[in-house]
């Protein structure tokens, strides 16, 4: 193995976007990512020896300490071995659909939901087929879905049912929890699923307010229902996430009650992160975060500590308490 800084979306990974494929999701850190694999893509003829040859490229300037100035402060650059001689994919991110049961006020989709709700999408299955009949699938990486809800999409049940017989032993479905899926339950009780749901809430009202569907309460049966379905020797499967939005849900009361309902409906791992789109604008304007966000921030971090959570830092919350040294 050589010894250099790369990142596992960089040598092994694939983002599957609407209509192209980029390397990977990650976009929150300086560099702002976006590095393209495919300019369009309709979910055929995907050529894999040109996807590959155009990591070795990527995958070269790293080993020569050039790093694509769009990866530039990424926390997915490490200084490690790479095993970069046997061409292979084990990180795969699906976020090629829109349509979704839930109506978030902080969702790109906001702009136009009717829009992104008809928005046409490719299938993935075929690609997967593909992958998995040619050996180029491995272990040991990790499977996302963001989206769009991955539960409503029509290919969802086939997708997991083809991961777990091929091997795939980590998948993470985020979903808004509105609809309860047989498929994940399947994952959960096998120990490959892990579903993280989107609570942004501990009451009803600030629910409908960031949500706007009234199915608070179908998502804690949900939530409970999932927790059900893990094993003793792993409880932290299922998950649920709380995104802070300044001025809406950016209160110790309104944690609180989440932090409850998660002790109430048997969760043990929790999710934090901050509203995309402001903290876009802070680092866009060079700003510093508010001390009230960050005083938030430090009490969610103390809490869940005296709670006994594990707690799942996202992206914005993850370079916010790094920045503050929270963590
Ligand atoms: S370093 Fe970050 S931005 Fe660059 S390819 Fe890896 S995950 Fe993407
Ligand atoms: S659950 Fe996710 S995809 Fe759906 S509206 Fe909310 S943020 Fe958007």
């Amino acid at each position: 193995m050589r010894e250099y800084t790369s990142c596992h979306w960089l040598q092994h990974g694939l983002s599957f976007e609407n209509d192209h494929i980029e390397m990977c999701c990650l976009c929150c850190h300086k560099g702002g990512g976006r590095l393209n694999i495919a300019d369009k893509y309709n979910g055929k003829g995907l050529k894999w020896e040109d996807i590959f040859r155009l990591k070795e490229k990527f995958i070269e300037d790293n080993r020569n300490g050039i790093i694509d100035p769009r990866c530039e402060g990424c926390f997915n650059l490490v200084h490690r071995g790479w095993d970069d001689d046997e061409k292979y994919i084990n990180y795969l991110h699906f976020n090629h659909w829109t349509h979704c049961n839930s109506d978030c006020i902080y969702c790109y989709t906001k702009w136009d939901k009717k829009a992104f709700n008809t928005r046409k999408h490719y299938q993935v299955m075929p690609m997967l087929k593909e992958l998995f009949k040619k050996k180029m699938f491995r272990a040991g990486g990790e499977v996302t879905f963001a989206g769009g809800e991955p539960t409503i999409l029509n290919e969802f049940d086939d997708i997991i049912k083809i991961l777990l017989k091929n091997g795939a032993d980590r998948i993470t479905v985020h979903t808004s929890g509105i609809k309860f899926s047989k498929a994940i339950e399947k994952g959960i009780k096998e120990g490959v699923v892990n579903v993280c749901l989107s609570a942004d809430s501990g009451s009803r009202d600030t629910y409908l307010a960031v949500k706007r569907v009234d199915k608070f309460a179908k998502f804690w049966e949900n939530v409970e229902k999932y927790a059900q379905a893990q094993s003793e020797d792993n409880k932290l499967l299922v998950e649920t996430k709380y995104v802070i939005i300044p001025e809406v849900n950016d209160n110790k009361e309104e944690i609180e009650k989440w932090f409850s309902l998660n002790l109430a409906y048997g969760i043990k791992s929790i999710v934090v992160d901050i509203e995309n789109d402001y903290c876009r604008d802070l680092r866009k304007e060079g700003a510093k975060a508010p001390n009230h966000l960050v005083d938030l921030c430090n009490y969610i971090v103390e809490r869940a500590k005296e709670l006994d959570f594990n707690l799942v830092d996202y992206n914005n919350f993850r370079y916010l308490t790094s920045e503050y040294k929270l963590m």
